[in-house]
């Protein structure tokens, strides 16, 4: 924890210094997962039965580079209303001063994939007119969550016509208003497949919570830290890959899952890596291991 800020969790990987700052908590009054599935043992659950999600944003400092990953901080209540209930927690602006840094200081942001708790605080205004809030920062969406190249790919297939009280289409529409100052400027990379952004910070590509879902690994030389985003939403489902969002289709499940294995054998076979997903509670750090059982296992850090 950083001194005078709570909500600020630093950890250290080799040269890489790593920031999870909390946006808040949203809670979801309708989970969507499946009833049969024991992903609520690992659920945090309020006395409403409300499922609290955490909202872990990561700040890392590389080398010359600045890298902000899921932007989740979120400007007011009214932002977050709607299928969600949220509590903020502190403003990017709050989270970066902890770390001695303006939003002018940020190089690359990452957008794991594109549902808005993963992108809210991309857009500011500026005398009353929309800019980029990271103005100097090249922004790394999947390709696949911009282009939507198949209807259910933003939200899933087995969805219907909707989610949040929205249409599929009014989800890309959202994407792409709050992404039109920064694609204007020049900063949106839209990201096909894996890519290393820069130099020890690598974006392998999974699907499943969205066509373009992509988690992020940041290698400090020694040790590393992968953060997750939405690859898993609760620790159960490291040892059931099986869990997912009853919104997705069959062919997206088995994404999942089949993407989730391949991630949790290679976190895995590395005992110091550590892990963060971005809806654990906060802070969130842990690692996964070889289950004695077979598969995997989360073990809290
Ligand atoms: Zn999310």
């Amino acid at each position: 924890v950083s001194a005078g800020n709570t909500q600020v969790a630093r950890r250290r990987f080799g040269a890489a210094d790593v920031a999870i700052c909390s946006a808040g908590r949203i809670f979801e009054a309708h989970p969507r997962f499946r009833a049969d599935r024991a992903w609520r043992t690992t659920a945090t659950i309020d006395d409403r039965g409300r499922v609290i999600h955490g909202l872990n944003t990561a700040i890392v400092k590389l080398g010359a580079n600045i890298v902000v990953i899921d932007p989740a901080f979120f400007q007011d209540e009214d932002e977050a209303s709607g299928f969600f209930d949220a509590d903020m927690a502190q403003t990017a602006e709050q989270a970066l001063s902890t770390l001695g840094l303006s939003a002018d200081d940020v190089t690359h942001v990452i957008v794991t994939h594109g549902h808005r708790d993963h992108y809210w605080s991309v857009l500011d205004t500026r005398d009353d007119l929309p800019c980029a809030r990271f103005g100097q920062a090249e922004h790394a969406v999947p390709a696949a969550d911009w282009l939507l190249p198949y209807p259910g790919a933003l939200l899933g297939t087995a969805v219907g016509d909707g989610f949040d009280g929205m249409t599929e289409g009014a989800f890309v529409t959202r994407l792409h208003t709050y992404f039109e100052p920064i694609r204007r400027d020049g900063l949106l990379r839209l990201i096909d497949g894996n890519c290393e952004l820069v130099p020890g910070i690598t974006l392998h590509h999974t699907g499943g919570e969205t066509e373009g879902h992509c988690v992020v690994r940041i290698d400090g030389g020694g040790s590393s830290c992968w953060y997750l985003g939405d690859l898993v939403h609760f620790t159960a489902e490291v040892s059931d890959p099986d869990i997912g969002p009853t919104r997705l289709g069959s062919q997206q499940l088995a994404q999942l899952s089949a993407s989730r294995k391949q991630v949790f054998a290679t976190i895995a076979s590395d005992p110091d890596a550590e892990v963060v997903y971005t809806h654990a509670a906060f802070p969130g750090w842990g690692s996964i291991r070889r289950a004695d059982v077979g598969g995997w296992r989360w073990e809290a850090r």
